[in-house]
């Protein structure tokens, strides 16, 4: 089972396969792993136990850089990541990335984000798109995401914390140029509008990673 996997000099971390998006672009639909890496669906979601006996285990020689992100969205688990974070910070120097849709209080009603503060070096949310009813069609959230939303958009709540977690640590965007270059543009001017950097990944349909 890969919990721990390399990928361009960095350790990246699969807790859980779960996801409450269906994004059109999902690297999952092209294959089940990242390079020559071993299948990333899981046979379980690892106990705590299993990831750090697998962490133990994982060569870390030349890595500096953790990222939570793997075959599913991380913060799914958002209590094991929080514990897996604090392990990786208590043995080690590894900064730590968090790669999230930004949905982690639509699926936690009540999560305290200050929880990631300390924890949590940086993070890369996706952005997807320039307005709510694009993120729909792109992201594809369960609907059930949606009647959780104070207004009903999932893409405000999404916004809402990437604008909340810029307060608490290096925070980026991310969108895949699967969508028009004019919405790309769009994007740019929402973050530009945030303050919080945009970065345009390219749609990849084998096994290379998104990062
Ligand atoms: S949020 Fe991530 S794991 Fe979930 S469907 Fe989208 S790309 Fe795939």
């Amino acid at each position: 089972m890969t919990i721990f996997y390399k990928f361009e000099g960095k350790m990246y971390i699969n807790i859980t396969n779960g996801c409450p998006c269906d994004c059109v672009f999902c690297i999952r639909k092209n294959g089940d792993s990242i390079e020559d890496n071993d299948s990333l669906w899981l046979e379980h979601e690892p106990s705590f136990e299993e990831i750090t006996e697998a962490f133990e285990k994982f060569d870390k020689n030349g890595i500096s850089e953790a990222v939570f992100c793997g075959y599913g969205e991380p913060t799914v688990r958002v209590d094991m990541l929080l514990k897996t974070a604090e392990y990786i910070k208590a043995n080690s120097d590894l900064k730590i990335r968090l790669n999230t849709n930004g949905l982690v209080r639509l699926m936690h009603k009540d999560f305290d984000i200050e929880k990631f503060r300390g924890l949590i070096d940086s993070v890369s949310i996706s952005l997807n798109a320039p307005n709510s009813e694009r993120y729909t069609e792109v992201t594809r959230p369960k609907k059930e995401l949606a009647g959780k939303c104070s207004d009903g958009s999932v893409f405000d709540e999404m916004l809402k914390f990437a604008e909340d977690m810029k307060k608490i640590c290096e925070t980026a965007f991310t969108v895949v140029d699967v969508i028009s270059s004019e919405e790309i543009e769009e994007c740019r001017k929402i973050s530009e509008r945030m303050g919080i950097p945009l970065r345009v990944r390219k749609y990849v349909t084998d096994n290379e990673s998104y990062t």
